[in-house]
């Protein structure tokens, strides 16, 4: 009788074993508590801190390694890299739109090419304290960024106005064509720069599509719990 009570429990064992389990997702985060955490990261000064961090570990790479390499550069990602959008981000609750007018700052709505053309975006202080350390140092500065052509006058207009007056270029995406992921347009982008005779020693975004595909030395990828660009 026993034995017989154990051959069935080893029998429901290996039904369970091979009984594919049904996955339900776990519950999502409520959106309006994840928000209010967001603004708190943002808002407490622990966005600017861990960006800090980042930052100040690219500068001693970039300082360190530009002298021993043939003509050193780097590149950034410019959106919540070297640029904060932070603004907008707040006036959009988080939102994102391409279209329409941005002219009700701090409130919104924010229509993002609106805001890009009017060069409304703000430096990320550390980020600038790292570009400045490498153009002391003399390393070209590259921007390769998911914006395309037709934003090119007011994003370089957005630089200069903020603080990064110098680059050896900035590289937009084409005005047409599909919006292929990020990392298979950066990544060969990188690979020209390359090709040009300059040594990427230092690679930095706040995406990991910012870094991924090679083509420098090194990467450094600033915190952006903001949104995500695949
Ligand atoms: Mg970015």
């Amino acid at each position: 009788m026993i034995k017989r009570a154990f051959l069935a429990s080893l029998l429901m064992l290996a039904a369970c074993a091979t009984t594919p389990v049904a996955e339900h997702p776990a519950q999502p985060m409520n959106l309006t508590e994840l928000k209010e955490q967001l603004l708190d990261y943002h808002d407490s000064g622990a966005y600017e801190r861990d960006v800090a961090v980042v930052a100040e570990e690219a500068r001693i790479w970039i300082v360190q390694r530009a002298p021993q390499v043939e003509r050193p550069a780097i590149v950034f990602d410019i959106d919540e890299t070297t640029i904060s959008n932070w603004t907008r981000t707040l006036a959009n609750d988080y939102g994102y739109f391409v279209d329409g007018p941005c002219d009700r700052l701090p409130r919104g709505p924010c229509g993002a090419f609106a805001y890009e053309d009017g060069a409304m975006g703000d430096a990320i202080a550390p980020m600038l304290a790292t570009y400045q350390a490498a153009r002391e140092a003399d390393v070209a500065v590259f921007f390769i960024t998911g914006r395309r052509e037709q934003r090119r006058a007011g994003t370089e207009r957005n630089l200069r106005r903020v603080g990064y007056t110098e680059w050896a270029g900035v590289v937009l995406r084409p005005a047409q064509g599909p919006s292929t992921p990020a990392a298979d347009y950066k990544g060969p982008q990188r690979a020209r720069i390359e090709a040009m005779g300059y040594t990427i020693i230092a690679n930095i975004g706040d995406q990991q599509s910012d870094l991924d595909g090679g083509h420098a030395e090194r990467t450094f990828l600033v915190p952006n719990p903001f949104y995500r660009i695949h």
